[in-house]
């Protein structure tokens, strides 16, 4: 394969990123090399910072300073990608974020604040997109202008279409989106000649997301999917963060919550203990001179966390994941004995609870078949090798997409057009006709969630049909197609079907 045609594959994570590409055959098969960065890690932080010179910083450089400027350090922004401003979810990450998290000029979609300047989610994933690729460039000596790049199979259209936009906007173009859960399934199955049917259990730094998928040799066909795009690491880490909180409140009687340096400090040894009662029962949590006294005393926070308290303080969490993957497993058709394997991936699924919950769950240990930080980028390297010029590597990704998409109804409720679990690429066509006398357009909000008011589900956009032939009310017919891609993205056209002249269709984003 000539390197100046190199598509790498991208896993973007909400905490770490990791690059890999495929440099040719060995032994028959594949080889995957992971991108190291520095020549040492094979992940980069997903982190981007600006100091107090106006420097941006990127990945390691970012995380080194981020205890001492939290105000201008974006971690997790992964989580507000393609949100509109309104959403619970911006809600919820603004009260753990010590960012400046707002709403666009527009109103349209959220916005981060750094340094003083406002910035959008795709202008973050931009930069760390690049930061990626320059690596990427430097170790391969050409530059690096293809990839397919990893997304949650949890994410909607609205999200999956920001990564599109950020790659875009530094001339990367993403060949193509994929699924993490069914990149992981790549890295396990590609040069194998398998005939199974697995569960990926993805639980990562803050997305979960599940898929049963069966794989025919080179065909990958995902059954169901499910997920939250608000459950992962991160959230381990805040149940340990609000223990910290209020034992240090009911101690001492000071709140460190409204302290940014403070919190940021707490929060990296709260990760860090986390990661520690992985490997060991119990853990010191001890931090030096956290705050002081009305009366000038410093105070320091000692403490102790055993993995036995962890597990309590997250039980609801793992709970949570173990109710989705029932219900996907419902959805697939399969129950737990159908399956060959269940795949661990995500750091998160190193805690040795969420192995021992999975265990009794499937009645057999999880595979180490994968890496669980590995996998996904793994997956997306072979991928964008089947896609290159000079392979033999052919692939077929039969997936599906994650929620409902459908359509407003006069008395507000969803139309579902495509049910959650829909394969993709899907195409499907509905009729309307004009309710008014030469009614010249025609307005159709279309949303994407499982909800059945279509305003608690998220606003993919407004479609406005226009140019629609004059006549009475009734007579006239529009017939208007969704069609999602292979990648879980909508477009939608219209057209008159007794002339089968296509409308103009114009979209825009607006607020339930
Ligand atoms: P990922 O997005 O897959 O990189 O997952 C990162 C998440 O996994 C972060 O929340 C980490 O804190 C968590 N993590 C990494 N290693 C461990 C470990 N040994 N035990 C528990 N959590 C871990």
């Amino acid at each position: 394969m000539s390197q100046q045609e190199t598509i790498i594959g991208i896993d973007l994570g909400t905490t770490n990123s990791c690059a890999a590409f495929v440099d040719g055959y060995k032994d028959g098969v594949p080889n995957v090399k992971l991108i190291p960065y520095k020549g040492g890690e094979y992940t980069i932080p997903s982190i981007f910072a600006v100091d107090d010179k106006g420097n941006e910083l990127i990945g390691y450089e970012a995380k080194r300073q981020w205890q001492l400027n939290p105000k201008n350090t974006i971690y997790g922004s992964k989580r507000l990608v393609g949100r509109s401003a309104t959403s619970d979810i911006v809600e919820t990450m603004k009260k753990v974020v010590q960012y400046g998290v707002k709403p666009s000029y527009d109103n349209k979609e959220v916005t981060i604040e750094v340094a003083k300047k406002e910035m959008t989610l795709q202008e973050v994933a931009a930069r760390i997109l690049n930061k990626i690729r320059d690596v990427a460039s430097n170790y391969l000596k050409v530059p690096v202008n293809k990839a397919v790049v990893t997304v949650p199979a949890y994410f909607s259209d609205r999200q999956r279409q920001s990564v599109k936009d950020a790659g875009k906007l530094i001339g990367l173009e993403v060949v193509r989106i994929i699924n993490e859960p069914t990149s992981a399934a790549l890295a396990y199955g590609v040069g194998k000649t398998l005939n199974q049917k697995v569960c990926i259990y993805d639980l990562g730094g803050g997305t979960f997301d599940v898929s049963i998928i069966e794989i025919r040799n080179q065909v990958f066909e995902v059954k169901a999917t499910g997920g939250d795009i608000f459950l992962g690491g991160i959230d381990f880490d805040n149940a340990m963060i609000h223990y910290v909180l209020t034992e240090f409140q009911s101690k001492t009687g000071i709140d460190l919550s409204t302290d940014p340096v403070a919190m940021q400090r707490i929060k990296d040894l709260a990760e860090r203990t986390k990661i520690d009662l992985s490997s060991r029962e119990e853990a010191p949590f001890n931090i030096p001179f956290i705050t002081m006294t009305p009366q000038g005393q410093p105070l320091n926070i000692e403490m102790k966390f055993t993995r036995k308290l962890l597990e309590k303080l997250t039980v609801e969490l793992v709970d949570r994941t173990l109710k989705i993957v029932a219900k996907v497993l419902v959805e697939s058709g399969l129950s737990t004995r159908d399956l060959d394997e269940v795949m661990l991936v995500g750091g998160q699924t190193r805690m040795p609870v969420v192995q021992e919950r999975l265990t009794k769950f499937f009645s057999k240990p999880p595979s180490k078949g994968v890496h669980p930080d590995e996998a996904v980028a793994i997956g997306a390297a072979l991928y964008a090798f089947s896609l290159s010029d000079d392979t033999n590597l052919k692939l077929q990704l039969l997936d599906v997409i994650p929620m409902a998409i459908g359509l407003e109804k006069a008395d507000g409720q969803m139309h579902q057009v495509f049910p959650r679990n829909s394969p993709i690429p899907n195409a499907k066509q509905i009729t309307g006709t004009t309710s008014v006398n030469n009614q010249s357009e025609l307005i159709m909000r279309i949303w994407q969630g499982d909800h059945e008011k279509a305003n608690e589900n998220e606003q993919l956009g407004e479609f406005t049909f226009s140019g629609i032939r004059q006549g009475p009310a009734g007579n006239v017919k529009v017939e208007i197609t969704f069609d999602v891609n292979v990648e879980g993205i909508l477009t939608m056209t219209a057209r008159d079907p007794d002339t089968g002249k296509d409308m103009k269709t114009t979209v825009r984003v607006t607020q339930s």
